[in-house]
């Protein structure tokens, strides 16, 4: 059994998404997660999980920067 996904861009659990449906699916090549082309195409080829996880990233590089900071004194 091929393993089906959401669009996590319309949410749409209605619509299960196979990879192999190269018509309407498209496939994220850094987290492999898939959506439909059109809802792909109006995020302007962005992956919100892949921006999800480049948020975190940056927030966690904030934070890591104020642990480290020296204070001269
Ligand atoms: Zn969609
Ligand atoms: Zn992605």
């Amino acid at each position: 059994m091929a393993k089906g996904f959401i669009c996590e861009i319309c949410n749409n659990s209605k619509d299960i998404l196979f990879p192999f449906q190269f018509d309407k699916v498209v496939r994220c090549n850094h987290c492999h997660s898939c959506y439909h082309n059109n809802c792909y195409n109006k995020r302007n080829k962005n992956c919100p999980k892949c921006e999800r996880i480049e948020s975190r990233k940056l927030k966690s590089m904030a934070a890591s920067e104020q642990t480290n900071v020296d204070i001269p004194e």
